[in-house]
């Protein structure tokens, strides 16, 4: 994904062009760059960069994604997959442009067909605890997919056979018809829809795949989930997408990590945050406290005065980060818990020292409140 160019900057648009502009700029990049017009070996590369960006940029939801997320919002949700279906597109407008008045070279439709397809991407949702996605983990996953077939080598054909010239198009994979208009004659080319543009047709079908190449399986995969992933992850498995066609390298597996939510601690980035009462006595007097963090308890010691709603910061006991070898912290924030019901003792207790105390209020102007000191320590 790295050194992706911008959208907008392949197809030369501005961030705020209209869908119509979008468009426009595809089309006249796409006549300049498609393949079999464009002999460069870069042609292709370019004219693929350029499929890709359409393919996003002329979506409505696809571009608002891409606008807030850029390219890591694309392999969310598959970019090969993305281009597959941008091809067949591409294909109808270059007919549009040249196919249909006969300045087209012979065999564009059948080459499209035989040329070599990146597979489809897939996504796998992982659910994972909050302790795993924290310290990373394996798990064993099981995906349904394509792959090619093994009795026919893909080939379609049951093995010891092969195929045979398509008679309707004589093997070159497109109809040809001379149509009358008021303008003139002109030939018409479409893709013969006896062979689907193949130009063969498959005389025995192999038995396993009936002929469609490729077969359903259900295979298990081993995931690495690196410590420190966050909800909505991905882990890419690179290749273990859907098979691709007429030798073309497979597609992509993302999966997708959604952590399950701690009974009692929060996750804000690579801080853990807990929140811990005490009673008046504690926070008035100090005391040391036992914080519990993901690798057990820790002593705390709160000082004497300690307000409701301070935090205090446990270092290095947060989640690792992913790339990096050093950890977040773990943040507490203490609250006061003043008791509901009294013994006896503790009454009197709480009416001597309310002789001492005063009767005075304050205002809390000044004061930090909890949301403030929230702000403080995470800039939120
Ligand atoms: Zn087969
Ligand atoms: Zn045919």
């Amino acid at each position: 994904m790295a050194n992706k160019r911008d959208y907008y900057e392949v197809l030369g648009v501005g961030k705020d062009a209209s869908a119509d502009e979008v468009k426009k700029a595809f089309r006249k990049l796409a006549r300049q760059y498609h393949p079999d017009v464009n002999k460069d070996p870069e042609a292709e590369t370019k004219f693929k960069e350029i499929n890709e960006a359409y393919e996003v940029l002329s979506d409505e939801q696809k571009r608002a994604q891409y606008d807030r997320f850029g390219h890591n919002a694309q392999g969310g949700f598959g970019g090969g997959q993305g281009f597959e279906g941008g091809w067949t597109d591409i294909n109808d407008i270059f007919n549009e442009f040249f196919g249909g008045f006969g300045g087209r070279q012979g065999g564009g439709a059948q080459q499209g067909r035989r040329s070599p397809r990146r597979g489809a991407d897939l996504k796998y949702e992982l659910k994972l605890d909050f302790i795993e996605a924290v310290f990373g983990t394996e798990k064993d996953i099981e995906v349904s997919r394509s792959e090619n077939c093994p009795r026919c080598s893909a080939s379609g054909c049951e093995p010891g056979t092969s195929p045979t010239r398509c008679k309707t198009c004589n093997g070159t994979g497109e109809v040809r018809r001379v149509q009358q208009s008021i303008l003139g004659s002109f030939v018409n080319v479409t893709t013969c829809s006896a062979c689907g543009g193949t130009g063969e047709v498959i005389v025995s079908p192999c038995r396993q795949c009936g002929g469609k190449k490729q077969i359903r399986s259900v295979k298990t995969l081993r995931v690495t989930i690196p410590q420190g992933v966050d909800n909505g992850m991905h882990v890419r498995l690179n290749g273990e997408g859907e098979p691709g066609m007429n030798g073309g390298p497979p597609g992509n597996l993302y999966v997708e990590v959604h952590v399950t939510p701690h009974p009692f601690f929060r996750r804000k980035e690579q801080d853990i945050i807990v929140e811990l009462g005490v009673n008046v006595s504690q926070a008035a007097l100090g005391d040391d406290i036992e914080v519990p963090t993901i690798e057990g308890k820790e002593k705390l010691t709160i000082p004497p005065g300690t307000q409701s709603g301070s935090i205090f910061r446990v270092k290095g006991k947060g989640v690792p980060h992913l790339r990096r070898n050093s950890r977040g912290d773990q943040v507490v924030i203490v609250t006061v818990s003043i008791p509901k019901t009294l013994s006896n003792d503790q009454r009197k207790l709480f009416h001597e020292l309310a002789k001492t105390m005063g009767k005075e209020v304050t205002t809390q102007q000044g004061e930090k409140g909890f949301f403030d000191r929230l702000r403080d320590a995470f800039g939120v």
